[in-house]
């Protein structure tokens, strides 16, 4: 699929730029090091494509580096797996990183700059409880109040925090704190836990430790080593600003990166969070971490999303400081068109039903075959031959026995144009013991192809595909995983579930030409929808296909 949406891919301006604008005139900067930060506990999701938009473009716009580092100081919830989804998820978006590191690369160093805070008498090893520490801690109206451990000399913490590394402490036993201010109106900065005691393998070092870094401690020092000059994060973290800017102002490194914060993009309907993504994934309520209901970037590949239409989405959603909710149906109109562009034409019919013409062989009614544009106004992506004969499937829902004057699809006694080919006339149908219409009888008008015939004016045109010349196939169609507008806020978020999101159609008849359809190819299904092969359960030959998006932008969901 050629990129076409998205082509004036510089981000457009936004108060990042700005700053960064600002910061290389007056000399604050000499160039932009930026970084995409993931913690490599799931697969990424939308949200985090905005962030990486963000980071890799501005290294791109501004010729600076972006580093992918994974942010790896939870070994309990991490794993290789997801190191390896994220960066396939990056390059598949159309980003390469300058480097690849991991927090776990500093851990040695930060061991260092934690002594080198002790020893400044700027951090204490704790022995209170985790709930004791989260008592003492105070609340937003009233100040915390010190540990009884605060005060240790410095040969005391150098001593408790070299036995915490030894493991000589149980988890939660002892932890290692930032001497600042339990007063402070930044709940961060009330003497935060920068080490924790964890005896868990982790995905990089194994168990050479069993002491970990706090995110807090962790990201501005990562950040300084790797020379990062625009720390971009979002707004929840906005307190944290001040943690960030002490840890780098009382130890001996030099680099002075700096952090911004941007709004969280919160899509309609659907949930950007790793923690209740992994929740639907474990309770198998969908089909792993690529389903293509989720807005897991795999998710959406797998539902046939083009990287351009992502980053097309990103360009459109911009970089604020407003948090807000965007509708699903603007990431919907980025593949749209993507789609309706790029993806070749074809024909399915996904509730079958026979149409027979009475009158095929006789004179005008002869045609075997037609060869029919890929799509209609791009001659690059070529054409095809699509057969037909006397037996045709067409869609149950474009028959009926009678209907009103605004239902321009076959009824007995009228006429449609099947799209490419005949006019016919539908003289009677023939009912299943459910009353059920599993076949139409009808009359074609000879010499009527691609011809205006006197006397016949049929109203609407209907799709089709040949019964003696296609394959029955599996086409999977999607509706919302979610009931409601924010599940996210739900406080049983799994009880918002859609029971209904997934049907499985097997027997829709495709055109003979979407057999050796492949993975990666979409197809707009002339009157139904845009639709991708689905990488899990195609076979050679045996392709099924998702659907992507509707034609249209037509119901509101919510
Ligand atoms: P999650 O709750 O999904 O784990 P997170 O913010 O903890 O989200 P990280 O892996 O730590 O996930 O995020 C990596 C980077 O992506 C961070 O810089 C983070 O700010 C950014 N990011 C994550 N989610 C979003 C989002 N919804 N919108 C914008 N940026 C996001
Ligand atoms: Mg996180």
């Amino acid at each position: 699929m050629s990129d076409t949406v998205g082509v004036e891919e510089k981000i457009p301006r936004n108060f990042i730029t700005d700053i960064i604008d600002e910061d290389l005139k007056e000399g604050r900067a000499s160039k932009v090091a930026t970084r995409f930060p993931p913690e490599p506990n799931g697969y990424l999701h939308i949200g985090h494509a905005k962030s990486i938009c963000l980071n890799f473009g501005l290294a791109r716009d501004y010729k600076g580096t972006c580093n992918l580092r994974f942010d790896d100081t939870n070994p309990e919830k991490e794993d290789m797996e997801y190191i390896n989804s994220i960066q396939n998820d990056v390059k598949w978006l159309g980003f390469e990183w300058t480097n690849i590191c991991h927090s776990s690369d500093y851990f040695e160093r930060l061991y260092g700059y934690a002594i080198e805070l002790i020893e400044k008498g700027l951090a204490y090893v704790d022995e209170l409880s985790p709930e004791q520490i989260r008592e003492y801690r105070g609340t937003l109206k009233e100040p915390g109040k010190n540990s009884p451990y605060r005060d240790r000399t410095v040969e005391e913490n150098k001593a408790l925090f070299e036995k915490m590394r030894d493991g000589q402490f149980k988890e939660g036993e002892a932890c290692l704190r930032a001497k600042i201010d339990m007063a402070s109106p930044f709940i961060c900065m009330r003497d935060p836990v920068i080490y924790r005691v964890r005896f868990a393998e982790h995905a990089m070092t194994k168990d050479k430790w069993c002491i970990y870094p706090m995110y807090d401690f962790t990201h501005c020092i990562s950040d300084a080593i790797e020379g990062i000059s625009h720390s971009i994060c979002t707004l929840e973290f906005q307190d944290n600003r001040r943690l960030y800017d002490w840890v780098l102002e009382n130890i001996s490194i030099e680099a002075r990166p700096h952090q911004y914060e941007m709004s969280r993009l919160n899509l309609e309907g659907s949930i950007t969070s790793k923690r209740k993504l992994n929740l639907l994934v474990k309770e198998g309520i969908v089909d792993g971490w690529d389903d293509p209901r989720l807005v897991t970037i795999s998710g959406l590949r797998r539902r046939g999303y083009t990287p351009a239409s992502i980053r097309e989405f990103c360009r459109r959603i911009g970089v604020t400081k407003q948090d807000n909710v965007v509708e699903m149906s603007a990431l919907e109109s980025c593949i749209r068109d993507d789609l309706n562009t790029n993806a070749p034409r074809a024909m399915a019919v996904l509730h079958p039903i026979k149409l027979v013409i009475d009158n095929y062989g006789e004179e005008g009614v002869t045609d075997t075959s037609y060869t029919v544009n890929n799509h209609p106004e791009r001659e690059d992506l070529g054409s095809r031959t699509v057969s037909i004969s006397k037996e045709l499937y067409i869609d149950e829902a474009d028959f009926r026995e009678e209907a009103n004057k605004q239902y321009k699809r076959l009824k007995l006694g009228y006429e449609v144009r099947l799209r490419n080919s005949y006019i016919v006339r539908a003289d009677s149908c023939v009912k299943d013991e459910n009353g059920k219409v599993i076949q139409v009888n009808c009359t074609a008008v000879p010499n009527s192809v691609g011809e205006n015939v006197e006397g016949h004016k049929p109203k609407g045109v209907i799709h089709w595909v040949d019964a003696n010349n296609c394959f029955i196939g599996t086409v999977n169609v999607y509706e919302n995983l979610f009931t409601v507008p924010n599940p996210g806020a739900a406080e049983d978020f799994l009880a918002t579930v859609n029971k209904n999101s997934k049907t499985v159609i097997e027997n829709a008849a495709l055109e003979a030409s979407l057999k050796d359809a492949v993975v990666g190819q979409s197809f707009q299904f002339e009157r139904e929808g845009y639709y991708c092969v689905d990488s899990k359960n195609s076979q050679p030959g045996k392709p099924v296909f998702n659907l992507t998006v509707a034609l249209r932008d037509t119901k509101k969901v919510f």
